[in-house]
């Protein structure tokens, strides 16, 4: 089945998809993941593609993620944007001997993901989380505007006005 319209759910039932595939391919909102909203927003759309499918006996989930992020610059507070466009693979696994099959890709162990005849592979939640972790800790502009001034010396002249700002340096330097 490929779903390109419709919002991605937040799990992918495996009882359901893993045998037949489940593809999807659409767009992601900020609304959608919160956690992340709460450091950054999207320039436009965040771009996504979801492809799950049984290969040997072995559930393998691939998606892709690509657009901009806007976080705020540590040091002057303005906007920064971070390009991401990354590829994620993962297994999914019925038990731990079965890692000799999968050279060394992460995985989650079905166990994980539920019991008896339901596992639900949080696929909402690995993107949100992958996003996360390619977040920088402390984000600052390679070439911040910021970084000439020292904190006690706040902008006395009007930032548009070179002159002013060059003026500005020579009375530091000398
Ligand atoms: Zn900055």
């Amino acid at each position: 089945m490929t779903t390109t319209d419709k919002q991605l759910p937040a799990n992918i039932m495996l009882e359901k998809w893993a045998d037949i595939g489940f593809f999807w391919q659409g767009a992601l909102t900020i609304a959608e993941l919160p956690r992340l909203a709460e450091q950054a927003e999207i320039d436009g759309v965040l771009a996504a593609s979801v492809a799950l499918a049984k290969t040997d006996g072995i559930i393998w989930l691939n998606y892709q993620l690509s657009g901009t992020l806007l976080l705020q610059c540590q040091r002057c507070l303005e906007p920064l944007s971070l390009q991401t466009q990354e590829q994620y693979r993962l297994a999914v696994l019925a038990d731990e001997a079965q890692t000799a099959l999968i050279d060394d890709a992460d995985y989650l162990l079905l166990d994980e993901l539920g019991a008896g005849n339901v596992h639900k592979l949080p696929i909402k939640q690995l993107m949100e989380d992958e996003l996360l972790l390619g977040l920088p800790l402390s984000p600052r502009h390679d070439d911040c505007q910021m970084l000439i001034n020292d904190d006690d010396t706040q902008e006395q002249e009007p930032e548009d006005n070179p002159f002013a700002i060059l003026a500005g340096l020579k009375g530091k330097l000398s």
